[in-house]
């Protein structure tokens, strides 16, 4: 069976994933499309699915008959209308980051599925599916004993000037927030973030970098370096000390080259480039689920616990290096 998919959100992440669908990934077609901006869904429709129907909202694109699955790909304040929707209609929805743009939005997700008694969502945490995290988790798992410490960075070489200091923890951190938990299979207690100076490359509406310490349930401590403006390239940095040893994500490909009396290898820049693979992985994925009527990967909970930790992540870059808890309330069954 080939299964039909609506994408609501035809910018950049929505063209991208289009494409993997009609291109690169089996077992799906896009058959419709929406967006706000009508030449941006025309745009895709002409460039990549030219058998897919425009709809004017995304709620006709989720009542239209011939949609079997939804990818939400709109901007991130519409993000939960359209996956309570999806529910509400009984499909499969894969919805990029953010799940809600508050936890109590991603908690009414939650409570939505809940009710509905079966999986139906998968957010678009596509970390989890990237080849280097996981085989550090298949390290961490069988070789460095239980862990202690985690140092990791997420640098960027520049953001755009309307990037501001609570972004560093919704738009950047979000990926760290959500790969650790998975990674460590812990949850977290609390948030603190250390500021050193500001960087020159930064301004007045952005600390640029930031240190944001995370505790977990199970007393592994977390430092993570967010550096938006190094300039010196996109670089994803995460060691984890185990009891035992110490493992590293492994560095993405590049050639060793040595010329000129000095070794070099090349730096990504971009961050497509950096996880274009996992994105191929995690949609698969998702039509595999799909295509039974259900979801698997990233859930919704994992959706509802990353909001709730990035809204402490905010208040404690507010509270300059005091300790902010993060609570979870219990877990439902149809995440254990
Ligand atoms: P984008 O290029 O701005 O595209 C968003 C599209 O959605 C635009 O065409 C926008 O129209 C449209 N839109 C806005 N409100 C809408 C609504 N109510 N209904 C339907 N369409 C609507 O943004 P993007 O970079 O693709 O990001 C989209 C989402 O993906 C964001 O939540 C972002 O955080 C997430 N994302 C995730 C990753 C990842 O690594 N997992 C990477 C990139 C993006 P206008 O042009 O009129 O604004």
């Amino acid at each position: 069976m080939t299964l039909n998919i609506g994408v609501i959100g035809c910018g950049m992440i929505g063209r991208d994933h289009a494409r993997r669908i009609q291109q690169v990934l089996a077992g799906a077609q896009v058959v419709a499309l929406s967006d706000v901006n009508a030449a941006n869904a025309e745009s895709v429709r002409k460039d990549l699915a030219p058998q897919a129907r425009i709809y004017e909202t995304g709620e006709a694109l989720i009542a239209a008959p011939e949609v079997h699955a939804v990818l939400v790909t709109s901007w991130g304040a519409t993000h939960e209308p359209y996956v309570l929707a999806a529910i509400a209609a009984g499909k499969p929805v894969f919805c990029e980051k953010p799940l809600a743009t508050t936890a109590a939005g991603a908690r009414r997700i939650v409570d939505a599925e809940v009710a509905f008694g079966r999986r139906l969502v998968q957010v678009g945490f596509m970390r989890r599916y990237d080849a280097g995290y996981l085989a550090l988790k298949a390290a961490v798992e069988q070789h460095t004993g239980a862990p202690i410490l985690v140092h990791a960075a997420h640098r960027n070489p520049a953001v755009p000037e309307a990037y501001v200091t609570p972004m560093a923890i919704h738009d950047t951190l979000i990926h760290e927030i959500d790969v650790f938990r998975w990674l460590l299979d812990d949850d977290y207690v609390s948030a603190r973030v250390l500021y050193p100076r500001n960087s020159e490359r930064s301004h007045t509406q952005l600390r640029d970098p930031q240190v944001v310490v995370l505790e977990t349930a199970k007393g592994v401590l977390i430092d993570v370096e967010i550096f938006v403006n190094c300039h010196y390239g996109y670089d994803i940095q995460c060691e984890v000390v185990g009891e035992d040893g110490t493992a590293r994500l492994p560095e993405p490909m590049a050639v060793d080259m040595r010329l000129g009396a000095k070794r070099q290898s090349t730096i990504l820049t971009d961050w497509k480039d950096r996880f274009v693979a996992s994105y191929d992985v995690e949609l698969q994925d998702f039509i595999a689920a799909a295509s039974k009527g259900g979801a698997t990967g990233p859930s919704s909970w994992d959706g509802y616990a990353a909001a709730v930790t990035s809204d402490a992540c905010v208040q404690a870059q507010e509270s300059e290096g005091q300790s902010v808890a993060i609570e979870l309330p219990a877990r439902p069954a149809l995440y254990k």
